[in-house]
């Protein structure tokens, strides 16, 4: 197969380029993960989805094991200490609890795991590392306890985000604090008082800003410069533009990755997604409760009626979108694509379509296309490429197997989502109950090669 060019559109140029890696040997990407205080909501899973499918595209194209894919954990923030003050438990015990959820809502999406989940806690020595570096080439400056990055100091700071300078400044006033040297300067590290999380320091004993954070664990695990950076697009400023300068002037390259990729906002049935307007969901309650339309939804569902949007576009998160959604995938996993050997070839078109700034509403209509010409051999390949091969749930029971309720399947679904989730937690013991609880149901499971697990029910 010839390699198809792929395409991506870069924040940085605000155009849509070649995508050429560093290294073809090993294709480097880093994305922004959760902060782990509470279930993840619906707009958390677009950037896990949409990086999702381009790891997977990636290791399409440069092969398995020629891509490494990082995303982190943020497990110390303010709003980590909050929650558990507020709920009387240990920080470490909410932040573990509240990333095993994660960990199972995203694999009960098909999102494989990324390559290397660091924790933000697991790198303060490199986080100090780097803020001993910009103090020594008086990108830094201690004050107070904090240590603040100089933004007068790098002259290419707003590059990514290109807001203007009298904006930035006139957002940054509003929180003035004497500490500060310029009104933009932000912090990189900050004391911690006796009840909070802390860790010794040049500085004294403190924790870090957000932003280092990244900057650590990106460094630690993909280098000084990289491929391609993603998250939403709400992280573009200041997130990344913090990062980008915190990286560049510590290590004195002319990037921090070569990609910046963002997607776009996600909003329900037209509205702003929040807590007052009552319509905040949250991925464990569209995959375990009946809080959106009545009923659960299969993680293969709300993939697709992520991916039925191109990426940058913002989205409508909509009842009618997850049942149409829902009726495609029933119709896409005939019993002869369920039945046809894996292995085939990607249409090339539709392939085109994915490494063409991953345009996954061509590649749907593509795919409609296939089922419409009966070629499942092709069809089942794309799907398990795009993540969307859920046979378990929508293909007919075949002869001799008893027939499951879509509330049974979806059920069956969950614990093998928590049981992936116990895998990747390296918790074998609990992995091989599920697997046995699960067999005492006649339903016997499958580990594929990709990391993926599909069942049988033997009746
Ligand atoms: P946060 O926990 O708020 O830092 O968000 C984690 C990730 O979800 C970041 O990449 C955000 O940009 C992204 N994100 C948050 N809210 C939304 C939303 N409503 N739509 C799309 N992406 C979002
Ligand atoms: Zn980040």
């Amino acid at each position: 197969m010839v390699a198809p060019v792929l395409r991506l559109y870069n924040t940085l140029t605000r155009s849509r380029e070649e995508f050429r890696p560093i290294d073809p040997d090993l294709v480097r990407m880093y994305v922004c993960g959760p902060t782990v205080y509470d279930y993840a909501h619906i707009g958390n899973a677009r950037p896990v989805i949409v990086f999702d499918l381009l790891y997977r595209l990636l290791r399409q194209i440069y092969c398995t094991g020629h891509v490494k894919y990082v995303r982190n954990i943020t497990d110390v923030d303010d709003k980590i200490n909050a929650r558990a003050a507020e709920r009387g438990i240990d920080i470490r015990a909410l932040t573990e609890q509240t990333n095993a959820i994660f960990q199972s809502d995203v694999a009960a999406l098909n999102c494989l795991p990324p390559d290397v989940q660091p924790r933000a806690t697991e790198h303060i020595a490199q986080m100090i590392e780097i803020i001993q570096s910009l103090i020594a080439q008086n990108h830094a400056y201690a004050a107070d306890g904090h240590v603040l990055f100089s933004v007068p100091s790098m002259a290419e700071y707003g590059r990514l985000s290109r807001r203007p300078l009298d904006e930035m400044i006139a957002g940054a006033r509003v929180d003035v604090a004497p500490y500060k040297q310029g009104d933009m300067d932000f912090v990189l590290w900050k004391p911690s008082a006796a009840q909070e999380p802390g860790w010794e320091s040049p500085w004294g004993r403190g924790r870090p800003g957000w932003h280092i954070e990244c900057s650590a664990m990106s460094w630690k695990h993909l280098g000084e410069t990289f491929d391609i950076h993603g998250g939403g697009i709400d992280l573009v400023f200041p997130h990344h533009e913090n990062e980008i300068a915190q990286s560049r002037c510590a290590f004195g390259h002319e990037v921090m990755a070569n990609v910046w990729m963002h997607n776009g906002f996600l909003q329900v049935e037209g509205e702003k997604m929040s807590k007052s307007l009552g319509n905040f969901i949250t991925i464990h309650d569209l995959l375990q409760s009946d809080t959106f339309g009545g009923r659960r939804w299969p993680g293969a569902v709300l993939r697709l009626a992520m991916l039925r949007t191109h990426y940058r576009q913002p989205i409508d998160w909509t009842l009618k979108g997850l049942e149409e959604a829902e009726a495609n995938l029933r119709n896409w996993h005939e019993a002869e694509v369920v039945s046809a050997p894996e292995g085939a070839e990607i249409p090339a078109q539709i392939l085109a379509a994915l490494c063409e700034d991953l345009n996954t509403p061509e590649a749907i209509s593509l795919i409609h296309a296939l089922r419409k010409a009966g070629k499942a051999r092709e069809l089942k390949s794309v799907l398990m490429l795009m993540g969307l091969y859920a046979p378990d749930i929508f293909a007919k029971a075949g002869a001799g197997g008893a027939e499951l309720s879509a509330e049974e399947r979806s059920q069956i679904e969950a614990v093998i989502a928590q049981r992936l989730a116990a895998r990747a937690a390296k918790n074998f013991a609990e992995s091989d109950r599920l697997r046995d609880h699960l067999l005492a149901k006649g339903i016997v499971l499958k580990d594929n090669k990709d990391g993926t697990t599909t069942w049988e029910h033997k009746g």
